[in-house]
């Protein structure tokens, strides 16, 4: 493996873990250790330079008779299809909205992480390569993360080149701000909606890819299968959400740029129709799925009011640099109005824990210490009932506050203004109260995954031909993403590592011709065409929604902040349940052969619920807490998550064990020589 040829000799090589508990006895198969065959070798900082050189060229003649589908329109898949259409392959492009640009991540506020070093305040590829290892809580693969660092400055020098609007100093310069788990200023921000106007840069370099005729746009069709052709991924079935049409589509390769499972847990900050059908059914054909029990859970959100919201909004990050964070002191404060609780009854526990990083600590961190202060009764806000640990229910008040006065005082209004206006008038509509007046109230929620389908350092699966990319994929995030670093992954794997690696791939062409009649074409076909008369068929009493909130439930109960062995159990069998009680009490409205969204929905919840169940397995195997995978049996005296590197540290690759077997779970030892592993400290 790479590990082994590092020449850096910063670090003697790590043992590879051997795993000595075993919660997940019962739940699953252990097959074969998993070694990405595209990993690379030599200095850590030579990797990338030396790969794109390594791998082969397409002459553009020949790159017009190559072909390739990227599913998602988002930053990962805007981006490959800009790019990909560009250097002259025919590129089909597809996503279920109505418009490429409203993936889900136009709905990103906060900003985009780049080593420039602009403010001359020490930043550096590798201080960048660092603080993501770091903040992953070494749990992602170090060379993919080297080079995300090393691409971030080109990312920035692109999207100013398409014209995005990054926020400027008075001189003109680019200006930055901090995001959690850093100590430099490294994030490119446009105000609060970063995401839209990367997302409108994309956009506009794919649409001119369509003016040009190289890439091919389906709106509104949803892929519901892979096409595996001689183990090779040569297309998928989609179903126009229009018409309701299945239709297949075949190519040489297949890219999945299909964005972040979140809303397994129902209530999250992702985009309602965000979903993981795309990756779980090219796991269902073979492709691993990675680490997916790590969820980010963000701190910044505003907090939930009721059972009736099927949506949580997210107050981005940024807000970190000039919010406090606090609670009182007192728990018979907390009801009280808080500008009238004076300065030596508030507690600002990030400050006080972490002197360090202060408000700035990572999101899992901060996150955690919201729910301890909440837990000790010291949570602010309406009072909302929950089940205890005991199983008693109890009233708790979930809410800290976020207090900009002192910014505004320091600032004035104007300029937190400048900075923040959108989301703050964004708070007050949701909210009724006015943020410049009153302190914000937040609190954690589901936000971001960092498991996803797994691949190489070429982004490639374990299954030829299919390539992920951006939130789809497991790689560099580790068990906790940094704020700002999930637009710096989704615009490096689509801007600069894919049309680097899908080159290599595509230079084994021309591959064999295959038309609608293959076998594989029609076997995926009529699978799927044979599930939606399922889902049409079973005709209960249970609404589509009402299933998903309740598998929203167990996943927040059990596999969310806090996991334990035996809640983790719990979930397991709940799930299981649940999934017989979809499969013949669900009540699918409509008709297939025209735009249904409840059948639309069905499919996602099917495939949440399958998901979901992996999930637990996965948190219910990994007995050790790290990132934002937080086992209440693994922790630090102050309540830190405590790592086992003896026995954990490995990406865990679950294979399909099909309809009724256990998932098989392929480990691949994560081996660190460029950055030396530690226990993570904010103080
Ligand atoms: C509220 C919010 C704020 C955020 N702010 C930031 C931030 O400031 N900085 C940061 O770095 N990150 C931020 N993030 C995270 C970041 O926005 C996402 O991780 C990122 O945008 C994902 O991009 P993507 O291209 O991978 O996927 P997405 O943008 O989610 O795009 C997915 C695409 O896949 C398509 N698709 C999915 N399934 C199918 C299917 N079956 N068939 C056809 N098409 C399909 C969709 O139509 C869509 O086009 C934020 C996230 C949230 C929720």
């Amino acid at each position: 493996m790479a590990s082994t040829l590092d020449l850096s000799g910063l670090h003697p090589t790590n043992e590879a873990p051997v795993q000595k508990s075993d919660d997940a006895a019962g739940y699953y198969v252990l097959g074969e250790k998993l070694v990405d065959p595209k990993a690379p070798s030599g200095p850590i900082a030579t990797r990338w330079t030396n790969r794109k050189f390594e791998n082969r060229l397409v002459n553009p003649a020949n790159r017009r008779k190559l072909s390739v589908i990227i599913v998602g329109t988002g930053l990962a898949g805007g981006a490959a299809a800009a790019t990909l259409g560009e250097a002259g392959y025919n590129v089909k492009s597809f996503c279920y909205q109505d418009s490429p640009r409203r993936a889900h991540s136009i709905a990103a506020q906060g900003g985009i992480n780049a080593a420039k070093n602009y403010k001359e305040d020490g930043d550096s590829v590798y201080r960048l390569f660092y603080d993501t290892v770091k903040g992953g809580d070494y749990r992602s693969r170090e060379s993919n993360v080297y080079r995300l660092a090393e691409v971030s400055a080109n990312i920035i020098d692109q999207c100013v080149a398409q014209g995005v609007p990054f926020a400027r100093e008075y001189g003109g310069l680019l200006d930055n701000r901090s995001f959690g788990g850093v100590q430099v200023s490294r994030t490119f921000y446009a105000r609060g909606q970063t995401g839209q106007q990367l997302l409108l840069g994309a956009y506009q370099a794919m649409e001119r890819q369509v003016a040009a005729g190289t890439v091919q746009q389906f709106t509104r069709h949803e892929m519901l299968e892979l096409i595996i052709a001689n183990g090779r991924a040569r297309g998928i079935v989609a179903r126009n959400m229009v018409t309701g049409e299945l239709e297949t589509h075949l190519a040489d390769v297949v890219v999945l740029a299909t964005g972040g499972y979140g809303n397994v847990f129902f209530l999250s900050t992702n985009a309602m129709g965000s979903n993981v059908t795309a990756t779980w059914r090219a796991h269902r054909k073979g492709a691993y799925m990675a680490n997916p029990c790590y969820t980010q859970i963000h701190p910044t959100c505003i907090p939930v009011t009721g059972a009736h919201q099927s949506k949580l909004t997210l107050m981005s990050e940024s807000l970190r640099n000039d919010g406090r964070v606090w609670v009182p002191k007192k728990v018979e404060d907390c009801e009280k109005d808080p500008r009238d609780i004076p300065e030596e009854d508030r507690d600002y526990f990030l400050e006080r824990i972490y002197p360090s990083f202060g408000n700035l600590v990572p999101r899992d961190i901060a996150s955690r210490q919201a729910k301890y202060m909440c837990d000790e009764g010291r949570g602010v806000g309406p009072q909302v009932k929950e089940v205890g640990p005991d199983g008693e229910e109890r009233l708790v008040r979930r809410g800290v506050y976020l207090d900009l006065t002192d910014a505004i005082k320091r600032l004035g209004r104007e300029a937190i203004e400048e900075k923040y206006d959108n989301l703050l008038d964004m708070y007050e509509r949701i909210t009724g109260e006015n943020p410049y007046e009153v302190p914000m109230r937040i609190y954690p929620a589901v936000h971001y995954v960092m498991g996803g389908l797994w691949v190489g350092y070429d982004l490639q699966s374990n299954i030829e031909g299919l390539f992920v990319a951006g939130e789809a994929n497991f790689s560099d995030h580790g068990a906790n993403r940094l704020g700002a670093s999930a637009l710096m992954q989704g615009l490096a794997d689509g801007y600069f590592v894919l049309p680097n690696t899908i080159r290599d791939y595509l230079a084994d062409g021309p591959f064999e011709k295959i038309d609608e009649s293959h076998p594989a074409v029609q076997e995926a076909l009529a699978s799927v065409q044979e599930r939606i008369n399922k889902l049409m068929s079973i005709n209960g009493t249970r609404s589509v929604d009402s299933i998903h909130k309740e598998l929203g439930h167990i996943m927040w109960e059990y596999c969310g902040m806090e996991r334990t062995e035996e809640g983790l159990k719990k979930a397991i069998g709940l799930i299981r349940e649940l999934k017989k009680e979809f499969w013949t009490n669900v009540r699918v409205l409509g008709s297939a052969e025209s735009l249904n969204q409840d059948l639309e929905k069905a499919g996602r919840v099917a495939d949440f619920i399958e998901l979901g169940e992996l999930m637990c397995i996965d948190a219910l195997n990994r007995r050790e807490s790290c990132g934002g995978h937080f086992r209440a049996e693994s922790q630090t005296e102050d309540g830190e998550a405590l790592r086992h590197d003896d026995e954990f540290a490995y990406v865990a690759a679950w294979e399909w064990g099909g309809e009724d077997g256990a998932p098989i779970l392929h480990k691949e030892d994560l081996i660190y020589t460029a950055i030396e592993m530690k226990q993570r400290s904010y103080k």
